[in-house]
């Protein structure tokens, strides 16, 4: 139905298709995960993509195939061990999800990612995106995408109206994502466009004189290409000062370290915890330095002080230097340790 709605529409759905799955397959960067049609490690490699730079996530997706080659594996994992595999990738959530639906995956699919939507989406951290990058690019289902770079690609070629979370153009976008997926091909064609929308149809000065839809792209015909979508209006992060007391334990370097709770950010993970300024430094407590470093929309700037401290409140616990190497630990936390004497 919508193929016969879109195929009025300039420019033809299907020149669009077929110039876009040419251009994927010649023009494509090599990379890790184009190299299998395995399911669970094209999950992960989407997962990881979510909210992460292609750039950042190739030496961390070898990393955590390396260490969990399958779902079981994955699946049979120590939550511990999955955090800390995902360390620098941010956003641990993602990996918590992860975990939780391979355990779904081997007791409720005998280990076999389902190609089906619905039951994709049942598991968690899987939404209508990632079903369908997992349908097409896995199972060769002639499935819709619409992330950030498609849906400006798509905004662009057809000079779509609105703006960024717009419902009318969300659920425009969904169709015309849905008119142009081809059935053969589906994974080329839908790769084509994230990656068009990575490499050539970027956001500021998109390289229109090597795409492949210049020919075809009415935002270009107009000469407006970075009229659609309109930008976004950004809103300058909160400024928060804090302050760390890392309290080190006098015989043997350890520090005192809380682990964050099932409702928090960075859930599970420990940290040196944080106070604020003027609040809870000891006598004799030094200070060593500041780091600074951004949470979602917020700008932190935090002092660091070191104390001795012997004893381990309520809710805390002594971490020695060879446990640091191995636990889960907040980046914050990271850089902290780094201002001690020895960058332990
Ligand atoms: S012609 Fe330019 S604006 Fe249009 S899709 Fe290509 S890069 Fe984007």
């Amino acid at each position: 139905m919508w193929r016969a709605r879109f195929a009025r529409m300039t420019p033809d759905p299907r020149a669009v298709t077929r110039a876009l799955v040419r251009w994927f397959k010649r023009a494509q960067r090599d990379l890790p995960w184009r190299r299998t049609r395995d399911p669970y490690a094209i999950w992960v490699s989407e997962i990881m993509l979510q909210q992460t730079r292609v750039e950042a996530v190739v030496p961390h997706y070898e990393r955590f195939l390396a260490r969990f080659p399958s779902v079981h594996a994955l699946a049979d994992a120590h939550a511990d061990d999955v955090l800390h595999a995902w360390s620098g990738l941010g956003y641990y959530r993602r990996a918590r999800q992860l975990h939780a639906a391979a355990a779904l995956v081997v007791r409720e699919h005998a280990g076999t990612l389902p190609a089906d939507e619905p039951a994709l989406r049942a598991l968690p951290g899987i939404g209508r995106y990632t079903a369908g990058a997992i349908r097409s690019i896995a199972f060769g289902e002639p499935a819709p995408i619409v992330d950030g770079n498609v849906a400006r690609v798509l905004s662009r070629v057809y000079a779509l109206r609105g703006a960024h979370g717009e419902a009318r153009r969300e659920k425009r976008l969904w169709e015309l994502a849905t008119a142009l997926v081809p059935a053969r091909d589906p994974s080329a064609f839908n790769q084509g466009l994230m990656e068009l929308g990575a490499t050539v149809c970027v956001p500021r000065a998109p390289r229109c004189d090597t795409c492949p839809l210049a020919a075809l792209c009415v935002a270009h015909a107009r000469g407006r290409e970075e009229a659609f979508p309109p930008p976004k209006p950004r809103a300058a992060p909160a400024r928060v000062a804090q302050w760390a007391i890392v309290r080190v334990r006098a015989r043997d370097g350890a520090v005192l370290m809380r682990r964050r709770g099932k409702d928090e950010v960075n859930a599970g993970q420990w940290e040196v915890p944080l106070t604020a300024p003027g609040a809870g430094a000891p006598r004799g407590a030094q200070r060593v330095g500041a780091v600074r470093h951004g949470i979602l929309k917020t700008a932190y700037k935090v002092e660091a002080f070191v104390a001795r401290a012997n004893a381990a409140p309520r809710g805390s616990r002594w971490i020695a230097a060879d446990e640091r190497v191995r636990l889960p630990l907040t980046t914050l936390t990271r850089k902290l340790l780094k201002l001690l004497p020895g960058g332990a």
